[in-house]
């Protein structure tokens, strides 16, 4: 649980230009009272929230799954959460933390150098967030600036994060990392890269992967413009004026990191493996794709709500659009069911889930998220655009606008209010960052699909293929078919 005073710790945060203090932004405030839910929800209702470990309750998204009902659990108290946001939130603390989890379980193969251990750093990092439940934020992306060369090769110092320095005590870095979001309101921000980083031979500084506090003088947060409308009303926007888990440009300026916070560094291989083979990835991705399916519901139910509320739902028309958007949803959330009932036990006994399920879901549902936002915007189509500022109904036009607008299905007020849910869900500045958010803060969707289709097993399909081709070359008994070459993804 952190108050907001406590993030007056001299972080650099820069918002418009200036340097500030997160406790003097509005709306950095409603965000992390609304991110503290996850501890609250700890206390209100431990049974699903919380699990106890040598003596100790901790959250449950540290609890290394052992069997499905475990992930099971864990999907409850991660939906729970995002529901307390209204999906809203995408990296809530059981993102990371359920990473933290696996991460300590599966280290081993981080190894050391002659300075350090990484594989204990990790483990002993992993627990120190544990027993403190600390708030981590992640920036794995570098910035886009030339994507012909390798990262390297790149006549930037703001390509990637970089050790200029290293001494017996620890690594001095300097860069940048392209996006991050909460980092404002968190306490520590975890570097890494993503899996496929390209370096030329020779200089292997950008393979680094460490945690620093975000209070650490060598960082800056340079957060993006604010989504929030301050001078209109929670009920003209409820969404963006209730929230903005702001993303912003990491800088890093000769920032010291201790051996202790070091779990990569200098070593091509190790920053490639460090966020799949830690367990992290798979982890990390079923805690994100169950928030996914309350902001998926959410807009499913807001269509519904609309076309009811707009006498629009006894059309057959409108019916087989809203049907659509319920099929997706029951689409999604059995496949997260499948994620967890298919899973396997890793090489550590790790109950671990089907990431062909996870992988299926996160290339999916930004369409599906997109549709139910799409099918919001054209059954309310003009009523939603021409919706009043809720503070007409204390003005002179106060008669006139709850005479007009009320109908056999809702009073003025009450339509107003879906109407601008609906607006700030589907259009505003924060609506569409939702739905941009959806559809890249866990990778490009283009690659999540080739890479799906790299892995996909399709072993039942491809026998019948060959049993059809063979009865018709009874006679020669030939290979058929040769098998197409996949591709490599880089
Ligand atoms: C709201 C939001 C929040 C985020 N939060 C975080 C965070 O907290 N931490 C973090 O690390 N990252 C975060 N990210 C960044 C996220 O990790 C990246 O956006 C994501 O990995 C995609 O990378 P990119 O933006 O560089 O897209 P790119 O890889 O640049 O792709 C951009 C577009 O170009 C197309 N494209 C690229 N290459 C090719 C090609 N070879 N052929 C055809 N088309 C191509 C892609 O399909 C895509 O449409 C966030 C992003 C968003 C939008």
């Amino acid at each position: 649980m952190h108050t907001i005073e406590q993030l007056n710790d001299g972080r650099a945060v820069y918002l418009n230009g200036h340097r500030v203090n997160v406790a003097d932004v509005p709306i950095f405030r409603k965000t992390l009272a609304l991110n503290n839910q996850y501890y609250d929800l700890q206390h209100t209702h431990p049974e699903v929230h919380t699990y106890q470990e040598n003596g100790h309750r901790y959250d449950i998204a540290f609890k290394v799954p052992r069997t499905v009902a475990d992930l099971q659990q864990k999907h409850r108290a991660y939906q729970e959460i995002a529901q307390s946001n209204s999906g809203m939130l995408g990296r809530t603390p059981d993102f990371l933390n359920t990473g933290m989890a696996v991460l300590a379980e599966r280290a081993a193969f981080l190894g050391q150098n002659q300075y350090t251990d990484f594989a204990a750093n990790a483990r002993n990092y992993a627990k120190a967030v544990k027993a403190n439940d600390i708030f981590i934020s992640h920036a794995l992306q570098n910035p886009q600036l030339n994507r012909q060369k390798a990262i390297n090769a790149i006549p930037s110092e703001y390509a990637g994060v970089h050790t200029i320095e290293r001494n017996q005590d620890g690594i001095f870095v300097s860069g940048a990392k392209m996006v991050n979001t909460m980092a404002p309101i968190a306490d520590d921000l975890l570097i890494f890269n993503p899996p496929e980083l390209l370096l030329e031979n020779g200089d292997s500084s950008y393979a680094v992967a460490f945690a620093t506090p975000l209070n650490n003088p060598g960082v800056k947060i340079i957060c993006r413009k604010l989504l929030n409308h301050p001078a209109a009303s929670i009920t003209d926007y409820p969404l963006s004026n209730a929230l903005d888990e702001i993303d912003a440009y990491i800088v890093f300026d000769h920032a010291f990191i201790p051996w202790s916070k070091v779990f990569v560094e200098n070593n091509v291989e190790m920053s490639n493996r460090f966020f799949i083979d830690s367990g992290m990835f798979s982890h990390t991705s079923h805690q994100d794709e169950v928030r996914g399916i309350t902001k998926l519901e959410l807009a499913t139910s807001l269509a519904l709500r609309i076309a009811h509320i707009l006498g629009l739902d006894g059309f057959l028309g409108v019916q087989e659009k809203l049907g659509r958007l319920t099929a997706n949803l029951e689409l999604i959330k059995g496949t997260i069911t499948r994620s967890e009932d298919n899973g396997h036990l890793d090489e550590f006994g790790i109950y671990t889930p089907s990431l062909q399920a996870l992988q299926a879901v996160r290339s999916t549902l930004p369409e599906y998220y997109d549709e139910a936002l799409r099918v919001t915007q054209h059954l309310a189509a003009g009523s939603m655009v021409g919706v009043p500022s809720f503070a007409e109904f204390d003005g002179d036009n106060a008669t006139i606008l709850n005479q007009a607008l009320t109908t056999d299905r809702a009073t003025a007020k009450a339509r107003t209010r879906l109407l601008n849910l609906a607006f700030d869900l589907t259009s505003s500045g924060f609506g569409q960052r939702q739905l941009m958010y959806e559809y890249y803060h866990g990778g490009d969707p283009m690659r999540i699909r080739a890479q799906h289709y790299q892995r996909a097993d399709l072993q039942a399909g491809n026998q019948m293929i060959d049993r059809l081709l063979s009865a018709d070359n009874a006679n020669t008994h030939e290979q058929v078919i040769t098998p197409i070459p996949r591709l490599v993804l880089k």
